[in-house]
């Protein structure tokens, strides 16, 4: 077996341990004489499986009682919809632009209601997190941020602290960086970054804020519906909810989120000291803002990004690309990458760079 270092942004490598055991549970589940794919959600073995994810998620980070947890379609830009459709009560919400995906959240939700971009490093390449401090709107339904900016590899080093409700876009960076969530009104995140499969979005919601949607809410948007329906309004994305139950074990494993954000930082802190160093490569993020779990770097000459692209391939470190909007290369380092990939990943660079 060659399995790779794979630094792809999303979907994203997933831990060993966890495909081993969703393999050896095929054909067969825990002596149920199916799959778990098979298996009906409302059946007893599957709510079992789907109140295990949910109390391993709410014990890594810490979610108490007076938040509620939902298995959703549609990723996390299902949600760019849903919120302003479940949040905007008078009509008016901020938006920081920190990012390509905070640009479509924003986006998706001035369809409606009136949106203020309170902040945007747009104009800048978006390298850095944007100021906000004194510029949110009173009165504001909910205030939208993404903590960490996928495609630009910065995040959020301090929280907006206003009246609204902080919603905040955290697809890349949950259960990768600690975060109170008692500080947040929703967190949702798209499962295939740090979380497990793609096509199922985790949203942790506050339950003083349920009940508040629009009229023209479709029922599978509507968070309070979901609720009351345990995310069973209809069926949901039972095995990404299942494999996501694993990887969540396994994080459990390694320590919690407060351990593997240790390594998470470790990891970040060896690339980016590299890259301070190195003649050639030099990262594109504002240093205060970098981000632990994208790592955006260029060597300043598009021909020398696309041969180290390849370079780093041939070397089994794949998915270095970096995305089209921005070009060069990013290492996406989530919790399922070892440190050993970020050092190998070092290693190659550093022999690119000898030969360059
Ligand atoms: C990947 C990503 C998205 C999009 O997620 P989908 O599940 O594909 O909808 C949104 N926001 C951020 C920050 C992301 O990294």
């Amino acid at each position: 077996m060659a399995r790779v270092y794979n630094f792809s942004p999303g979907p994203s490598a997933l831990p060993l341990p966890v495909l081993e055991k969703v393999k050896a549970a095929l054909p067969e589940y825990a002596e149920t004489g199916m799959s778990v794919m098979e298996m009906s959600h409302r059946s007893a073995m599957y709510l079992d499986i789907i109140h295990d994810t949910e109390a391993r998620l709410r014990a890594l980070m810490h979610i108490p009682d007076s938040y509620a947890v939902l298995f959703l379609h549609g990723g996390a830009t299902a949600q760019f919809a849903s919120i302003p459709m479940n949040l905007m009560v008078n009509g008016v919400a901020d938006y920081i632009d920190s990012g390509n995906f905070a640009h479509g959240a924003a986006g998706e939700a001035a369809k409606y209601g009136q949106v203020n971009i309170v902040a945007s490093s747009r104009d800048d390449q978006y390298t850095y997190i944007p100021d906000w401090k004194g510029k949110l709107t009173p009165n504001a339904d909910y205030l939208h941020i993404t903590t960490n900016n996928t495609i630009y590899g910065t995040h959020y080093i301090e929280l907006p602290e206003g009246s609204a409700p902080l919603v905040a876009d955290m697809s890349s960076n949950i259960l990768g960086e600690v975060y109170d969530v008692t500080k947040f009104g929703v967190i949702y995140a798209g499962a295939q970054k740090n979380i497990g499969p793609a096509g199922l979005c985790v949203l942790i919601v506050r339950r003083d804020l349920l009940g508040k949607a629009q009229p023209i809410t479709p029922k599978i948007f509507n968070w309070a519906t979901q609720a009351d329906n345990e995310s069973m309004l209809n069926t949901p994305n039972t095995f990404a909810i299942y494999v996501a139950g694993l990887c969540m074990e396994w994080l459990q494993q390694q320590g919690g989120v407060e351990a593997i954000a240790e390594v998470n930082k470790e990891k970040a802190a060896l690339l980016y000291n590299f890259l301070d160093n190195s003649k050639l490569f030099k990262g594109t993020a504002q240093k205060e803002f970098r981000s632990v779990m994208n790592v955006t770097f260029v060597t300043g000459d598009k021909e020398k990004d696309a041969e180290f692209v390849k370079f780093a391939a041939q070397r089994g470190l794949v998915n270095v690309k970096g995305h089209r909007v921005v070009g060069g290369m990013r290492a996406s380092i989530y919790n399922a990458m070892p440190i050993e990939g970020v050092k190998a990943l070092i290693e190659a660079m550093k022999e690119f760079e000898l030969k360059a």
